[in-house]
């Protein structure tokens, strides 16, 4: 019988439980110390490893201290403390432009709504829920890579769309866990359930997860829906 849309939310919430239990010490792996440096990293952060983005951030936030420095830099000032990553032209030119955009209408503090860190050049939907999740400035579900792959292996949503997934697991659970079942899935999406080869046999939550019997029967865990599947999926 199809799982139902109830059935689905009570599940959800049971996954989230164990992944907090399992995993209380679940945070965010980026270094900052202020509200702009959160901004800062995790738009580098974008395309690139946490652990890379914690090797450039120290340099990086000693030459630009705050929003005004940005402002009044070049983005090619930044080059020389970000271009170990991925996009970094673009992500510099993104930073400065922001900045000059939180000095002239923010008074140089970053704001604490999505619809204006969503107005900031440079900042997409998921920079910006993950900004406000660590800022504890409001409640989002943010779908990254590793949040968009769980949520279609634990049939949560069978969409691609970040957007899409977004809405799905939102519409799961209470907007107060949000942030935090944000969190566990990246942890969990990191440590066991890898893109490529899944580790069930070590997952706290293989006894509610459609896909961690397909192992035993010699089929891989994949991140896309199976045709045969779509059906009993939301
Ligand atoms: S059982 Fe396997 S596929 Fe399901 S969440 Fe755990 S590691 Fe991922």
């Amino acid at each position: 019988m199809a799982e139902t849309q109830d059935d689905r939310s009570a599940r959800a919430a049971r996954v989230i439980d164990r992944l907090e239990q399992a995993m209380p010490d679940a945070r965010i792996e980026l270094d900052f110390r202020t509200d702009l440096e959160l901004l800062v990293a995790v738009v580098l952060s974008a395309q690139a490893r946490d652990v890379r983005v914690n090797q450039a951030t120290p340099a990086l936030f000693a030459a630009f201290p705050d929003a005004d420095a940005y402002a009044a830099a070049r983005p090619e000032d930044l080059w020389p403390h970000v271009r170990t990553l991925g996009l970094f032209r673009n992500k510099a030119k993104g930073i400065v432009a922001a900045a000059r955009a939180i000095v002239e209408q923010h008074g140089g503090r970053v704001p604490r709504t999505r619809e204006a860190l969503e107005a900031l050049p440079g900042v997409g939907r998921k920079t910006a829920g993950v900004v406000l999740v660590h800022l504890g400035a409001g409640n989002a579900f943010p779908v990254d890579t590793h949040v968009g792959r769980l949520a279609r292996r634990l049939r949560f949503s069978r969409q691609e769309d970040p957007d899409r997934v977004e809405r799905d697991l939102s519409a799961l659970l209470p907007p107060e866990r949000w942030g935090k079942a944000h969190q566990l899935l990246v942890w969990h999406g990191r440590r066991v359930c890898h893109a490529r080869k899944p580790d069930c046999a070590a997952c706290v939550v293989a006894q509610l997860c459609p896909e961690a019997t397909a192992p035993t029967r010699g089929a891989r865990p994949s991140s896309r829906p199976r045709a045969s599947r779509r059906r009993a999926r939301p």
